[in-house]
């Protein structure tokens, strides 16, 4: 028997009468088995990550994740009781339970195996088997997080643990679309995107796939179907595409909005001095981006600025005051209010002045640029948050997305 593996995100899964409504879904295809990962229900992850942060800005890691992992065990257990309740056969497991063991590191922790023995188990005697996305164990036994918006690699994992070919994310969108269609309205559904595009994409921000699960599904071939949990249209495929000719030059624009810059002034002008922040950064597991160095005084000084998603940046904040003391560096200074907008496009290795024509519509909209990085496929520009919006949009128009597909 074929086995199929779903994600349910957490719009999916909002309400009871949602739930009720996947398992007619899953009941409605008998001739497989079913593996259904589900996130927590709407914004449950929010609430308990809200909780935490009454008590503490820095909450103890592993309670953290004792704590934000349990959205996920309220959503499985509704869905195998809906299931049951309408006469099928579910059980649900958590993490841990489905074999799912990841690296030591609290809240972004990496996943690295699974024993798929017991979803097998099940598999075999006709459940249906609902998983706990998001969260994993230790080899010690403690539960752990895999970073938010997780769920996605969580079935992608499963999907690879299990040798099945493509793994269906339902969500509240009906596929990818040029841009997030919830601020640009003219956005396009793209039928296919490439797993480095859309890899680039989830990590400049379009939240619709955890980078995670793209590098994995890329890793392992396995075809990723992004569609709507509401609707039985065909969605988006995320898989290798092989063209000789790209048409376009931009595919796709992520809008970031929840960023934030540090900037280390005075450091004094000497090899090491980044290795040393980077390094003490990195031990923490603080995510960094775009990074800046610009000289001051005669190059005596530098200054260091670079950027951090808003959630880690008071983590940052900490361990960069921390360093800069010891560098002998004058101040920390940091930015809250920054956003991240890249565009990205596998066509833009063959097509010369994309970064041009994207800073003239920036411009031409009266929006200053803060720092920019590249990558072969990849421009991204870090800007005021209060414009990110309108400067989306701006770009949208000007890479003539809203006829992407026409
Ligand atoms: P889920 O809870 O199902 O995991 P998410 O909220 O994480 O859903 O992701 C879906 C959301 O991603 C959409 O509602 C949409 O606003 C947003 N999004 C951002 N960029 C894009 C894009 N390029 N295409 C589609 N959706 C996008
Ligand atoms: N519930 C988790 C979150 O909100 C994981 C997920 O939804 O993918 O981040
Ligand atoms: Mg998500």
């Amino acid at each position: 028997m074929g086995v199929r593996v779903y994600k349910f995100g957490g719009t999916s899964v909002g309400t009871v009468q949602k739930i009720q409504a996947i398992a007619d879904r899953i009941l409605a295809e008998p001739d497989y088995g079913h593996v259904v990962v589900v996130s927590a229900m709407g914004h449950t992850t929010d609430q308990l990550v809200a909780l935490c942060r009454e008590l503490s800005d820095s909450p103890d890691p592993r309670e953290y994740d004792a704590l934000i992992s349990t959205g996920e065990n309220v959503s499985a257990a509704l869905l195998s009781m809906a299931i049951i309740a309408k006469g099928g056969n579910a059980i649900s497991l958590n993490g841990a339970q489905a074999g799912i063991y990841t690296t030591n590191g609290h809240k972004r922790a990496t996943i690295q195996r699974v024993n798929p023995s017991r979803i097998h188990d099940e598999l075999t005697k006709g459940n249906v088997v609902v998983v706990t996305g998001f969260q994993g164990i230790t080899d010690t036994q403690d539960i752990t997080t895999i970073g938010r918006g997780g769920s996605d690699t969580s079935a992608v994992v499963l999907a690879a643990a299990l040798g099945v070919s493509e793994c269906h994310i339902y969500t509240d969108v009906d596929g990818v679309y040029t841009t997030d269609p919830r601020i640009v309205k003219n956005a396009q559904k793209l039928p296919v995107i490439t797993y480095d595009e859309m890899l680039e994409l989830a990590a400049m921000g379009a939240q619709v796939l955890h980078p995670r699960a793209v590098e994995c599904a890329k890793e392992h071939g396995i075809v990723l179907h992004v569609r709507s949990a509401f609707l039985l249209d065909e969605g988006t495929r995320i898989q290798e595409v092989h063209t000789m000719e790209w048409q376009r030059a931009v595919t796709g624009i992520a809008l970031k909005k929840d960023e934030a810059t540090l900037s280390v002034v005075g450091v004094p002008n000497q090899p090491g001095i980044a290795a040393t922040l980077f390094s003490a950064l990195g031990d923490h597991n603080v995510n960094i981006d775009m990074i800046i160095q610009s000289n001051e005084q005669q190059n005596t000084t530098n200054t260091i600025t670079f950027t951090v998603s808003e959630d880690d940046f008071l983590e940052a904040k900490a361990i960069t005051e921390t360093v800069a003391k010891t560098l002998g560096a004058d101040r920390v200074v940091g930015d809250t209010s920054i956003a991240k907008l890249s565009i990205v496009g596998v066509g833009m290795i063959s097509k010369p002045g994309v970064a041009a024509t994207m800073f003239r519509a920036l411009a031409h909209a009266g929006i200053n640029i803060r720092l920019i990085t590249t990558s072969d496929i990849k421009i991204s520009c870090a800007i005021d948050m209060a414009v990110g919006e309108a400067a989306l949009k701006a770009l949208h128009e000007a890479f003539d997305l809203a006829a992407a597909n026409a």
